[in-house]
This record gives C-alpha cells, sequence and structure tokens, in this order.
C-alpha cells in the first residue's frame, strides 16, 4: 500500500526553505518537535506564529521569557525526575516489566520476545542514518514472526511541507506483524482512575506515534489503534497497564495536520531579515534586543485561542497583544462573530451606536438580539428580587430603620 494511504508522503524541504528557518532561529541550535509539540501545533492549526517558530525551531519558552511573557505551564522539575525513574524502572533488564504487563494485558505469548533500543541519546547530523536504520529494523520486524519491543525508535512525519523527526520517547513492540505504540506516563492512576485531562493529553501523543510509524511502515493496518498505556499504581511506584483506543485522536490529527499551510507559503509573506536570534554576544549582551524581538514576533501573524494558555509558551505574550479582541473570547465567539473584530466593535453593534456594513449585518442582528435578552433577564431578575427583610422588635412589630428617631 502506498504512503499516501496512511494520510500523505512527506514531502522533502526546499533547500531555500531550510535557509530561510536557519536565519529566523539565528545562531542557536534547533528545537526539535516531538509528539507533544506535534499534537500542540494541532490545537491551533490556523497559528502562523506557532507554525513558523517551531518550524524554524526557536525556543519558544525562552523566547516568552526574553519577551517578558514567561511561559507559566510545562512540567515541574519533580515530575520530570519523577518521570524518568519511572520510566527507567519499567524498562529495567530488557523491558522485563513491560513484557510482564503487556502479557497480562493483552494475553499474548511473549516469552520468547527480544529487545532492541535504536539509539537514543544520539544527537545532530545522526538523524538522518538513524531515522534510515529505524526503518529498516522496524520494517524487518514487521516480516518476523519472533514479538520484538523496540526502544526508541526515531520517526518521521511531514508537518506543513517539512519533515521533522520525533524525538524518540517510544517504545513499540511488534506482534504477529502488528505494531502497538506503548507510552509510559508518571501520572498515577487512583482506584482505577486516572486524570482525564492527562489521559486525554497522552493519547493525542500516542496518536502523533501511530500515525508516524504507520507512516513509516506505508501500511495503516501495520500500527493497532490501541495503544498501551503505562502508569504508576494508586501511590506507589508498581506499574499498571491500559489500552487506550486512539482512532478518534488519529482522525483529527490527521484533519488538523492536513489544514496546516505550507511552511513556505507562510514564509513568503515574512520580511527576509525577519530574525529571532535568541543568542548572546561576546560580551554576554544578547544579539537582538527584547524590543527587536517583540518587534519580530508581531510581523508573523498570530491567532490566539483561550486554549493556547495549555499548549503554548508564547500565550501570554499573544493574550496581551490580542486583548479587546473578540477572538481573545474563545473559538466559538470568533467564529458567530466573523468579521467583527474588537469587543469595542461587538458592543457597539449590540446596543446600536455603531451601524453594521454589510458584511457584518448578521452579526449585529445577532448581538441586538442577544443584548435585548439580556436586558430583559436581568429587568426580569430585579423585578423578582423579594423585598429586603424587616427587622422586628421584641414584640413583633418591625423596627425602626437604623438611624431612624436619632435626634440632632
Ligand atoms: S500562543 Fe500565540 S503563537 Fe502560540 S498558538 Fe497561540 S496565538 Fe499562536
Amino acid at each position: 500500500m502506498p504512503a499516501s494511504a496512511c494520510g500523505g508522503r512527506p514531502v522533502r524541504h526546499e533547500g531555500k526553505t531550510e535557509a530561510r528557518l536557519g536565519r529566523i532561529r539565528g545562531s542557536e541550535p534547533p528545537r526539535r518537535h516531538n509528539a507533544r509539540t506535534i499534537a500542540a501545533l494541532t490545537s491551533n492549526p490556523g497559528c502562523a506564529r506557532r507554525a513558523v517558530l517551531d518550524a524554524a525551531g526557536v525556543d519558544k519558552e525562552r523566547l516568552a521569557a526574553r519577551v517578558g511573557f514567561p511561559a507559566a505551564f510545562g512540567q515541574s522539575q519533580f515530575a520530570i525526575v519523577r518521570g524518568n525513574a519511572f520510566e527507567k524502572q519499567v524498562k529495567a533488564d530488557g523491558c522485563a516489566e513491560l513484557l510482564r504487563l503487556l502479557r497480562e494485558l493483552l494475553g499474548l505469548d511473549l516469552e520468547q520476545a527480544t529487545y532492541r533500543d535504536l539509539g537514543a541519546g544520539e544527537t545532530g547530523d545522526s538523524l538522518h542514518p538513524r531515522h534510515a536504520a529505524a526503518r529498516a529494523q522496524l520494517a524487518g520486524a514487521a516480516e518476523g514472526a519472533r514479538p520484538t519491543v523496540f526502544d526508541h525508535p526515531l520517526l518521521r512525519l511531514d508537518i506543513a511541507g517539512q519533515e521533522v523527526y520525533l524525538e524518540p520517547d517510544l517504545v513499540a513492540f511488534q506482534h504477529g506483524g502488528a505494531f502497538h505504540v506503548v507510552e509510559i506516563k508518571s501520572f498515577p492512576v487512583i482506584d482505577g482512575q486516572a486524570d482525564g485531562e492527562k489521559v486525554a493529553a497522552a493519547a493525542i501523543q500516542s496518536a502523533v506515534y501511530v500515525l508516524a510509524l504507520r507512516r513509516l511502515l506505508g501500511r495503516a493496518d501495520a500500527v493497532s489503534h490501541e495503544v498501551v498505556l503505562v502508569c504508576p499504581k494508586d501511590f506507589s511506584n508498581v506499574p499498571v497497564a491500559t489500552t487506550i483506543d486512539v482512532r478518534r485522536q488519529l482522525l483529527v490529527l490527521e484533519h488538523q495536520l492536513a489544514r496546516l499551510t505550507r511552511i513556505d507559503t507562510l514564509l513568503d509573506a515574512l520580511p527576509d531579515d525577519l530574525t529571532l536570534d535568541l543568542a548572546e554576544n561576546g560580551a554576554g549582551g544578547p544579539v537582538v534586543t527584547a524590543e527587536a524581538l517583540t518587534g519580530a514576533l508581531g510581523r508573523v501573524a498570530a491567532r490566539y485561542a483561550p486554549g493556547c494558555l495549555s499548549t503554548c509558551e508564547l500565550a501570554f505574550f499573544c493574550r496581551r497583544e490580542a486583548a479587546g479582541r473578540t477572538a481573545t473570547l474563545g473559538a466559538g465567539v470568533r467564529e458567530e462573530l466573523g468579521g467583527v473584530e474588537t469587543i469595542d466593535e461587538a458592543l457597539g453593534l449590540a446596543h446600536g451606536t455603531l451601524a453594521p456594513d454589510e458584511e457584518r449585518a448578521e452579526a449585529a442582528a445577532m448581538l441586538r438580539t442577544a443584548a435585548r435578552v439580556y436586558a430583559e433577564g436581568l429587568q426580569a431578575a430585579s423585578a423578582a428580587v423579594p423585598p429586603a427583610p424587616v427587622a422586628l422588635t421584641a414584640d413583633g412589630e418591625p423596627a425602626a430603620p437604623p438611624g431612624a428617631g436619632a435626634g440632632p
């Protein structure tokens, strides 16, 4: 089956585009994508700013701090250390613990399973050969009969016309010619329940891996839509495994990836000298000042939405920039009020102090109706307010209001 059967084939990145992205990033090494960044990218596919920054590999967390709006999310150092320790425990001795869990969960015969580490920790120029090696090993295993656990296979995915490598935070195991993706997470499962938001994030990240593996192998049915999630049980370090069906996440992911504008089209709309270099000069000062970075960021169109607060490091910067705009009220409001850009404009149309043009007539009618219903609701609520309780004296007579009868 051709690669397109799994949702498209990777497009090799043009050298010109690569050079342009390098100029934007400046002298800093690029940040690589991982499943989390791809999942986050697809949560706001219309944002050119995020697309350009991620394609260029700019460190958004440092950039946000440099322009005065440090990010307030991400894992704490404690959570990262705990997560790494748990993962190490589950993978110890050639994934012995993991194989036991898989045997129990899936009822598979994994006695003869082998373990292969496809090379964690390698960096830089070795990515391409390492990806090629992973492809060869995985494709070979898909033909073989022996169950195999692969640790750290380096995958690749086409994101807006750019081939990006996925950091190998991944275990995949093959049994009977089909692969399963295994996600090891350090959030706990307490009494059989885990935090729904964290499970949802793990599911979309796993879907990124499933999609990348399917594209690498060229067959959708080569990788199961059931991924295995391994977490600590209750308040212990004892791992527990469960399966998650990621078919819905795969559909969303493929749809959103297809909606991303090609990166070279976005670059064409930007000034040639645009740079977001975060490096320091020889004297310890910045190569590009905070003011210049702010100005450069302002030249790349953003599409702020409240969801950015949980998915993008630049959220506070973009929220400030978008203050007063209807987009800050959420995607639903933005869509309902198409063409009404600011909250002042919306209020003017709602109260009839601003005459709508043809394009905004429908939105204006809706806003006027909403304002009228809201005013009527307020009026009805205030009419229904019961009279204030009257204090009684010990004889059951109404007490004089405070201050009444007081002499001058
Ligand atoms: S925070 Fe800004 S850059 Fe990030 S996705 Fe939202 S609008 Fe785009």
